[in-house]
């Protein structure tokens, strides 16, 4: 029945200018999104909206949750198009959709027709009061509310006219790459494929970097990182995600560190190496599923020590965020199952016991001077070897 869609837009804050920004890259992101979907789709826009109209077949569930991955769009309107073939006709038709598309109609309803042809016999209020009135007779059990309708029944004449009443939500948001880029340190974890998520879903772009530590980290770590990546892709578009070779970083720091510093000096190596990398390729800052008081190395006093070492803003979406409402997004966007996956990350293989979870910065940057011979060194190969996938 359906065979187009409706797609909505929160318009604050998109007037004047950046309204095209918007909307191209609304309809950008559309396209990448439907690509992967059965079916030829057009893409347009007209008079302020953006339609999806299908030009062959296709499943309507598939295409609906693709659209529900694009952000920017707030909701997804089915649309039924007919010919313009007199009122009478347009009465049947609604009627025959009314009785499909509700089976139950012990509810209340209004019309909202809008005239884009405006050599159309009946204007705006007149369709609204004729096809009310036909509907009541039709539908006795149905009743008319103005103000807080079941059903708003939208009938808008165009060439063709267009009908529709539902309203599926979207994820919201921004449109992706209407917000710059950022990059993103991408564990295995729960939480970092969350704050990719939460940060894209503003209209940034994601990059990615990944710390690899093989052969303690083995093979089937990396790519379940990479499966985390395409997950989220399905939500950004393509992610650039750099693989860090850290082990033998790693094993310095080890050897040269007090061990209950090891994962602040390491994290802050990290920091270190994804903010180069940003640098390069444009990113305007770093983001981390960190949340505070989560690990020893998320202690507010641990946060000052990770966060020194960076010029670029750090973006933390999940500081405020229990474990529980992590798990609960990571679950509604498809990343938990692979998440718990139980493959060992570079982060535990060499924890130390009791690590310092109020270490104190003048301490720590003392312990790093023991790196001095040979960090430098150790950094520039493993950006010189840093192994790009693109993922999507
Ligand atoms: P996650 O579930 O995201 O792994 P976590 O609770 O395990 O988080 P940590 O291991 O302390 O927390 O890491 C904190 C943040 O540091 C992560 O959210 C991620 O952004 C980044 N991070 C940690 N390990 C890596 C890694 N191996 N590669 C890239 N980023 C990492
Ligand atoms: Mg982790």
């Amino acid at each position: 029945m359906f065979t187009a869609f409706l797609i909505k837009y929160a318009e604050i804050g998109i007037k004047g200018r950046n309204r095209y920004l918007f909307e191209d890259a609304l309809v950008h992101q559309i396209k990448y999104a439907l690509e992967k979907c059965d079916g030829q789709f057009l893409i347009h826009k007209t008079q302020g909206r953006i339609y999806v109209d299908a030009q062959s077949e296709f499943d309507f569930d598939e295409v609906v949750e693709r659209l529900q991955t694009v952000f920017g769009i707030s909701g997804i309107c089915p649309v039924v198009y007919v010919e313009d073939e007199g009122f009478d006709k347009l009465v049947e038709t609604i009627t025959g959709y009314i009785a499909d598309v509700y089976p139950d109609r012990n509810k209340t309803f209004k019309v909202q027709a809008r005239r884009a042809r405006k050599n159309y016999p009946k204007d705006s209020m007149t369709i609204n009061m004729d096809m009310g009135e036909a509907i009541l007779k039709a539908f006795p059990e149905m009743k008319v509310d103005v103000h807080n309708p079941d059903i708003v029944l939208n009938i808008e004449v165009r060439e063709k006219i267009y009908i529709y009443s539902e309203i599926i939500p979207g994820p919201g948001g921004m449109p992706v790459g209407t917000g710059g880029k950022a990059m993103l340190l991408l564990s295995g974890g729960i939480d970092s494929p969350v704050a990719g998520y939460m940060i894209a879903k503003r209209g940034v772009k994601i990059d990615a970097v990944y710390f690899h530590a093989p052969p303690y980290t083995s093979e089937r770590a990396k790519q379940k990182v990479v499966d985390l990546a395409r997950i989220v892709s399905r939500y950004t578009g393509p992610i650039y995600l750099h693989i860090i070779n850290f082990t033998d970083i790693q094993l310095y720091i080890h050897e040269k560190c007090p061990h209950e510093e090891l994962t602040i000096i390491m994290r802050r190596y990290m920091m270190r190496i994804a903010e180069h990398i940003a640098k390069e390729t444009e990113c305007l800052g770093l983001i981390t599923g960190e949340s505070i008081g989560q690990v020893a190395s998320q202690t507010m006093a641990s946060l000052v020590a990770t966060n020194e070492v960076c010029e670029l803003p750090v973006y933390r979406p999940l500081i405020g965020f229990d474990k529980q409402e992590i798990v609960e997004v990571s679950e509604k966007i498809g990343t938990y199952e692979t998440s718990i996956q139980p493959f060992e990350d570079c982060c535990t293989i060499f924890v130390a016991k009791h690590p310092v979870t109020k270490p104190n910065v003048n301490v720590i940057r003392r312990h790093e001077h023991n790196l001095d011979e040979k960090i430098e060194e150790l950094v520039a190969t493993a950006l010189e070897t840093d192994e790009v996938i693109i993922v999507e």
